[in-house]
């Protein structure tokens, strides 16, 4: 039920992108730090800032986002960032290039954002392009809209100078084709390492809020399907009056019980993040006992509130989060309902 064996030995060197994917990324970040928006908003709190995120995306990511915030950039900057390192990373076969396909072969995207005073932007089943946080980001700022869905989230990304890339590598390819051999209706759930997003939120020292969620959903899924990760209330939910939550694993089940934003409600009725995550994760279960049947379900879900308390929870053993605070590093073991 961890993630993924290949991506828990990957080395800091490899998290942090090759040589050429960095020379892209520096560039683009360069490109998105010309735009440094400063902190406004939130609760003057003078605390560390915090950063928590799905899964052990080793230590460079969570650190991102915690040192653009010292450096005196904003959350949004800083989770936009964080998260377009493993989205560059070919490594990470449930996240942007190297991603694995759907069942016709295509990588498709999805992706977030989110601050706390309810600005959002997503981009759903994008294709060929490697940043797809930021162009979520762009949706947010440029336009009056919040989701823009395949050829079209497309076409405003290349009119607003993102490049058409082949995001498909050997190895997920390969690993398409192992597929296609196998494939019948239950390889899908088989699959143990066929999800796993990045979802990352923030919180500056002044109680500004913000998060981001990236992923490329289940690896074979049927084309055209669309996970949590970019639904606003389901794979990410953030309120600067309240806290942020952000989920992983099948996106369905956290569709349908709204779960990023429902456990920032509870956390607004005086629930702690971990109790909120644990109550979200019952509630799917109650609603769709099925899911206690099948062998790999899997949902994870972390969160903090304002006051700087993190918590997550998942069904099974094995899901973890790291969180930056204070200026250290930590991965936590989630609490999970059973072995
Ligand atoms: N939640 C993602 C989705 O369903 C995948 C994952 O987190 O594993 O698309």
């Amino acid at each position: 039920m961890n993630r993924r064996t290949f991506i828990k030995t990957t080395s800091l060197a490899g998290v942090a992108v090759t040589a050429t994917n960095a020379a892209h990324l520096t560039s683009h970040i360069a490109h998105r730090e010309l735009q440094l928006s400063p902190a406004t908003g939130g609760q003057a709190t003078n605390k560390s800032p915090l950063v928590i995120n799905t899964w052990d995306y080793k230590q460079i990511v969570t650190e991102t986002a915690y040192q653009t915030m010292s450096n005196g950039g904003s959350v949004l900057d800083a989770v936009e960032k964080a998260v377009m390192i493993p989205e560059a990373d070919p490594e990470i076969t449930s996240v942007g290039r190297g991603g694995f396909p759907d069942k016709d072969g295509k990588v498709t995207l999805d992706a977030s954002i989110m601050d706390g005073n309810g600005n959002c932007g997503s981009v759903v089943f994008l294709e060929h392009i490697l940043y797809p946080v930021s162009v979520a980001r762009l949706v947010m700022e440029k336009t009056q809209h919040v989701y823009l869905a395949g050829e079209g989230a497309l076409q405003f990304a290349l009119q607003n100078g993102f490049a058409k890339e082949n995001l498909l590598t050997e190895k997920a390819k390969k690993e398409y084709e192992k597929w296609l051999l196998e494939s019948n209706d239950e390889s899908i759930k088989k699959r143990k390492e066929n999800h796993d997003t990045i979802g990352l939120i923030a919180m500056d020292a002044n109680g500004n809020m913000a998060g981001a969620c990236s992923s490329s959903g289940m690896a074979w899924k049927i084309r055209g399907r669309v996970g949590d990760s970019p639904i606003i209330g389901a794979g990410l939910y953030v309120d600067n009056e309240v806290g942020a939550a952000t989920a992983t694993g099948i996106g369905e089940a956290v569709i349908k019980v709204c779960g990023s934003f429902l456990i920032v409600e509870l956390m607004r009725q005086g629930k702690s993040p971990q109790d909120a995550c644990q109550l979200a994760l019952e509630r799917i279960l109650h609603k769709q006992p099925k899911y206690k049947v099948e062998n790999n379900f899997l949902v994870g879900f972390c969160a903090f509130n304002k006051d700087g308390e993190h918590g997550g929870f998942c069904y099974k053993k094995g899901f973890e989060y790291s969180v930056y605070k204070e200026g250290k590093f930590e991965v936590v073991k989630s609490k999970y309902l059973k072995d």
